[in-house]
């Protein structure tokens, strides 16, 4: 009989994010044996985290925070897919169905804004999953961490696909009055036939621009990314106008977008997808992504493309203004990206 399952035997305390990818790399998931199944169909695995904030070099931000792993939107082409391997889980049907919930997060997170040492720094809020995505109605882990987020006059900037969020405008505002935020909101395009092919799990993006208009109306400092831009789903000219255009009409404060860019694990779960679902495409992603993003010249010409696009419709002064910090190397100006494909 193996021993991994005695790991969940020790009281109430909870596994550690190790002690998770112990178990599997045993067992699978399906010695997850305390992974709690829900209605849709996802298993949550509660966890014990060490800590909250982790540190990152380079960036635009100075810390990351995400309290769940894995993401039931399952988005095809997410680049957080790679990091699920960490956990000894694959980065594709395990990445969307195995979610990893960590329960104490806000806690930690207030003792470690509590430190002397803490220096008030940037952090990125979503950026390894969606902090509102289905289960947070549940467990209110991102509300909670707003609040501490207040508490500790901490700045942030948080990324998300989930209409849910407008439910926490009222902790957004509490904190706006005591340090900066940004809610940026991930609307690839406005296209439904890309939008049910690359993100299975989201809400209609329409929806998700209703909730950046109730944002922006509350006074939440808000916008959107069209990220990312998928070549050959969502980079015609036509259909980039007409998600900039409804961008635009919702009083988004700022756009900017990213070119996918593939790279491990989610390169693998990518051209799979494509295999399965649109097998005359992969000679040309196999032409584009010869390494992780396409070359620097196809970028750049579509990168016009969606400046002359920005000013059109006005959103070129309003990012300018607001958008100062991003929460991810996607979002770098040099990397804001369109195509013609
Ligand atoms: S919503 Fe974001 S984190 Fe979730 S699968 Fe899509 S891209 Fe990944």
């Amino acid at each position: 009989m193996a021993s991994f399952p005695l790991l969940f035997d020790l009281g109430p305390q909870k596994p550690t994010t190790r002690d998770v990818a112990n178990t599997v790399k045993a067992g699978g998931t399906a010695a997850l044996t305390e992974a709690e199944r829900r209605a849709d169909q996802a298993r949550y695995q509660e966890v014990t985290c060490r800590s909250a904030l982790n540190p990152v070099k380079g960036m635009p931000f100075d810390w990351t925070l995400n309290p769940y792993r894995g993401c039931t939107h399952g988005c095809h082409y997410c680049f957080a897919r790679r990091y699920h391997a960490q956990f000894e889980m694959d980065s594709g049907d395990e990445f969307a169905s195995v979610i990893l919930v960590k329960q104490n997060i806000v806690g930690v997170l207030a003792r470690e804004l509590d430190r002397p040492s803490w220096q008030r720094e940037q952090v990125a809020f979503g950026t390894a999953t969606d902090p509102y995505q289905p289960i947070e109605g549940h467990y209110k882990l991102s509300r909670g961490l707003i609040q501490a987020l207040a508490r500790g006059r901490t700045p942030f900037g948080l990324i998300t696909k989930g209409p849910m969020v407008v439910r926490d405008i009222d902790v957004l505002l509490e904190h706006a009055r005591a340090a900066h935020s940004t809610v940026y909101m991930s609307v690839p395009t406005v296209d439904e036939d890309a939008w049910q092919q690359l993100e299975p799990g989201t809400a209609h993006p329409l929806q998700r621009l209703r909730a950046v208009r109730a944002l922006v109306d509350a006074g939440v400092n808000a916008g959107v990314l069209m990220a990312p831009i998928v070549p050959g789903f969502s980079s015609s000219r036509q259909k980039i106008e007409r998600t900039i255009k409804a961008i635009a009409d919702h009083g988004a404060r700022f756009v900017g977008c990213n070119v996918m860019y593939l790279q491990d694990g989610t390169r693998d779960h990518f051209m799979r997808f494509i295999d399965r679902e649109f097998p005359a495409m992969r000679p040309r992603f196999e032409r584009l992504y010869v390494k992780k993003y396409p070359p620097e010249a196809y970028r750049k010409e579509v990168q016009a493309m969606v400046r002359v696009l920005q000013e059109r419709y006005g959103l070129r002064k309003r990012k300018e203004a607001d958008a100062e910090r991003t929460p991810g190397t996607a979002l770098h100006e040099t990397e804001q990206v369109g195509f013609a494909w």
